[in-house]
């Protein structure tokens, strides 16, 4: 790897990178330990990082443990994405009250955000934000709410030098190395070095920041650990989907017997759309109060496996989990591409871990593969 600008950080000085932030006015948001899993909150020091613990993840199996060491971000990816904070799974967007026999919408000026410093945000989880950045941001409807909290994004993005059995990012070309993207682009190292960290400044306010801090200039060794650290990353990954022809396959699939067989397991809970970082379908709901003298409209994330999602005038559209499966692969693994350029998926394996009977979208992609050219031609 080359040393383009790389410094090292020791563990020690990331307090001075978390107060560095908060000086600047950032909420720092980072993985922390909540209910027996890792995830991403507020937090003020690095006290409140998985400091020693790392994630087993397997279809429908997620259980944390103690690691052998103190590495700070020695686990892959928990349940929620950053999407919690950029596209959050609910919004008040406006409310209204009736007074003195007149309907009144009040003042619904959203409250401004604190801008948010992200720390450790994965490969996986930067491709998933380009996504939803080329989604909310960048087509026809561009979304009020994502893009204030998308600009004032810090972004501190974490290298992989771990993969869960879930995860298949390298073969989407999304991981688990970070190119780009970042303000800061960090990589994990221990052993013989010590603690500490391979930073690379990814913009002039990643740079402006890191010069703030002590840092030591990076050795060929440090250079070559972390290298090493994502091909060992990348080569421990089990899993992986072939996109050769993708959209094709999954278009000229539409009757393949295979979506009888996952109907037959799909719940419709929709968990994986719940925990995909690119997903971004919302509903909207108005409610009021018992008197009907105060009304409020939220938007809420919804889901494609819910009967009420394709309902319209005279009943559902997608009626049986066959319908409602077809429809979400379909949409991520190929009208993605005619929609927005891009695949819908990033390989981040939270859909596989959190799917409580285990379905597989890597084992369905391959199981279409088998026998091709069932409907559609
Ligand atoms: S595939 Fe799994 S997670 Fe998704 S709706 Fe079906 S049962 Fe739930
Ligand atoms: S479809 Fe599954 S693996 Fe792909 S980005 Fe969404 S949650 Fe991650």
């Amino acid at each position: 790897m080359p040393n383009e600008g790389h410094v090292v950080l020791a563990a020690s000085e990331l307090g001075k990178l978390i107060a560095a932030l908060v000086q600047k006015g950032y909420a720092v948001v980072g993985p922390t330990v909540r209910d027996g899993a890792i995830v991403y909150d507020a937090i003020e020091s690095e006290k409140e990082l998985p400091r020693g613990w790392t994630d087993e993840q397997a279809p429908g199996h997620y259980r944390l443990k103690r690691r052998d060491d103190d590495a700070l971000f020695g686990y892959v990816v928990g349940p929620q994405s950053w999407k919690k904070y950029l596209h959050p799974a609910e919004v008040r967007l406006w409310s209204a009250e009736r007074r003195d026999g007149t309907f009144r919408i009040l003042n619904n000026e959203a409250k401004p955000q604190p801008p948010r410093a992200f720390l450790g945000v994965r490969a996986c989880e930067l491709k998933a934000m380009a996504v939803q950045d080329r989604v909310l941001l960048e087509d026809k409807y561009r979304d009020a709410i994502y893009a204030a909290r998308r600009a004032g994004a810090f972004l501190i993005a974490m290298q992989c030098t771990q993969s869960a059995p879930t995860c298949f990012c390298a073969s989407m070309g999304t991981g688990p190395g970070i190119a780009e993207g970042a303000d800061l682009i960090l990589t994990e190292l221990m052993g013989s070095g010590g603690h500490r960290f391979l930073v690379k400044a990814g913009s002039e306010r990643g740079a402006e920041l890191l010069r703030e801090l002590a840092t030591t200039a990076a050795s060929a060794a440090d250079l070559s650990q972390a290298e090493q650290g994502v091909k060992t990353a990348a080569a421990a990954q089990t899993r992986s989907i072939d996109n050769q022809g993708i959209k094709e396959l999954l278009y000229k699939n539409f009757e393949h017997p295979r979506w009888d067989n996952v109907a037959a397991r799909c719940m419709t809970c929709a968990n994986c759309t719940m925990v995909c970082p690119t997903c971004f379908c919302t509903t909207v709901e108005d409610v009021s109060d018992v008197a009907g003298d105060h009304a409020e409209r939220w938007r809420r994330w919804d889901s494609c496996f819910t009967e009420s999602f394709s309902y319209i005038h005279g009943g559902s559209v997608r009626t049986s989990a066959k319908a409602r499966y077809r429809q979400w692969m379909t949409h991520k693994l190929a009208a993605w591409f005619d929609q927005f350029d891009s695949s819908g998926c990033v390989g981040c394996g939270r859909c596989i871990t959190w799917c409580p009977v285990g379905i597989d979208i890597t084992e369905e992609v391959r199981a279409l593969r088998e026998g091709t050219n069932h409907g559609n031609a």
